[in-house]
């Protein structure tokens, strides 16, 4: 069976993103306690006993469980309540206001990651309301803090209460149905690259700039990342990818193809046409750890020969890379003894989720009911969620928004004019029921 919600569940739905997106949760500071009493109020309304529990003064964390029988482990259908900062004045509305245009809620938040949150809380009252009660206790977990780090959100409560780690997996934000070139297919992230933030520091001799030494600070810097520009780093294909490109061979050019089906076999013989299909970032970030040069200092007047220069390079790691044989690798490269390189923050290295589970198949059969023929594939992702708590301790997460979204729509995340359609919102609660349902077979 599929759920088709009516247009009273479909109202309501709309009217709570709407009062939820009204909650400026804005991190820093986040103020999420306001968030977690307002869903909290829902959530009692329904019959659910709700915990609220602040990890600082006004940075609270909700959870809430659908009581289940016990016959399999708890699932975590997780969403952070903060959201990141909105000029408000480059807005068409106030970022706060979630007004209705042409058929879109806007706000920031409403697809990261209010939306979802309130997909994960509808699902849950829809299935209370039918009275049924699942296998395993279905535990929504509303976070603080996940913009920042979420330290004093996901972090925090796994650290409080370690039965959310006594699970068979979690739900969480990232992922979804993409809209692109008149195609369309559904990504579970099921990995993310691990951070690696990096400082290069040369010291030299300084001086007068007008008597200059052929060797400086300065050009040793240049020197150095012009060695890790020009160097090409090795492909790592871990399973989880070479899934991916794998299922989504039939959506490429013909060219493409063969080599899409069978990557690692591709990456094997050096196959010509890599170069072409890495020349998308995306598919490069997958299969490479990436250095990108973002902050460069050195002088302040230009007379002066400086005798420190300073850059700034953000590591983004294939999982099961160790931080300490990447900088290994980058004074490799570099190989200049002068040339300090050390780590400023790692993150923390998880284990890919499994594409053959339970909650993985409850998802790829959801999508087969609402959007029937598409493809569904496991996905690593360039960014990082909380799901990375999560799966540092071995558990399975997928992080699957079920809205499908165009490229245009994806970068409004973060951006101007965040927002989400009515649409979309139906098809996502419709489609997490599903997801649920589909659990309890
Ligand atoms: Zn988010």
């Amino acid at each position: 069976m599929t759920t088709t919600i009516d247009p009273q569940f479909l109202d309501e739905t709309i009217r709570i993103l709407q009062d939820y997106i009204r909650i400026d949760t804005t991190n820093p500071p986040g103020n999420e306690t306001k968030a977690a009493v307002y869903l909290g109020d829902i959530l009692k309304k329904e019959g659910f006993d709700p915990l609220i529990e602040e990890s600082a003064p006004g940075r609270a964390n909700l959870i809430a469980t659908l009581k289940g029988k016990g016959t399999a482990k708890p699932i975590v259908l997780l969403n952070h309540m903060d959201v990141v900062p909105a000029e408000a004045e480059k807005w068409t509305v106030p970022p706060f206001s979630g007004e209705i245009r042409d058929g879109y809620v806007y706000g920031r938040g409403t697809i990261d990651m209010k939306g979802m949150g309130v997909l994960e809380l509808m699902a849950l009252i829809y299935l209370k309301r039918k009275g049924i009660v699942p296998n395993q206790d279905l535990i929504f977990l509303a976070v603080a803090d996940e913009e920042t780090g979420g330290v004093m959100g996901a972090k925090w409560v796994l650290d409080h209460h370690p039965e959310l780690l006594d699970i068979q997996g979690v739900i969480n934000e990232g992922g979804g149905g993409v809209i692109h070139e008149g195609k369309r297919w559904y990504e579970v992230s099921t990995s993310q690259k691990v951070i690696c933030q990096t400082q290069f520091t040369v010291t030299g001799e300084g001086g007068h700039a007008s008597v200059p030494k052929k060797d400086s600070a300065v050009t040793t810097l240049i020197e150095a990342l012009n060695r890790l520009k020009n160097y090409t780093f090795p492909y790592k294909l871990i399973p989880t990818v070479k899934e991916y490109f794998h299922r989504v061979a039939p959506l490429q050019k013909e060219a493409w193809q063969p080599i899409f089906a069978d990557m690692e076999g591709a990456i094997a013989r050096g196959d010509p046409i890599l170069e072409e299909i890495m020349e998308d970032p995306g598919y490069r970030s997958m299969t490479h750890d990436t250095a990108a040069i973002t902050v460069l200092k050195a002088g302040e007047k230009v007379n002066v020969v400086p005798t420190e220069a300073k850059a700034r390079v953000d590591c983004r790691l294939v999982p099961g890379t160790s931080p300490e044989a990447f900088l290994d690798e980058l004074r490799r490269i570099v190989d200049l003894p002068n040339v300090n390189i050390q780590a400023t923050f790692t993150g923390v290295d998880n284990p890919p989720s499994s594409h053959d589970s339970p909650l993985f198949h409850a998802i790829e059969r959801a999508v087969e009911q609402h959007d029937p023929g598409c493809v569904v594939t496991p996905h690593l992702v360039p960014g990082a969620t909380d799901s990375r708590y999560f799966r540092a301790a071995g558990i399975d997460c997928y992080d699957f928004i079920p809205f499908r979204m165009t490229m245009e729509e994806h970068m409004l995340i973060h951006g101007i004019d965040e927002r989400i359609s009515i649409e979309n919102m139906k098809f996502g609660v419709e489609m997490m029921i599903d997801i649920l349902l589909n659990l309890q077979g």
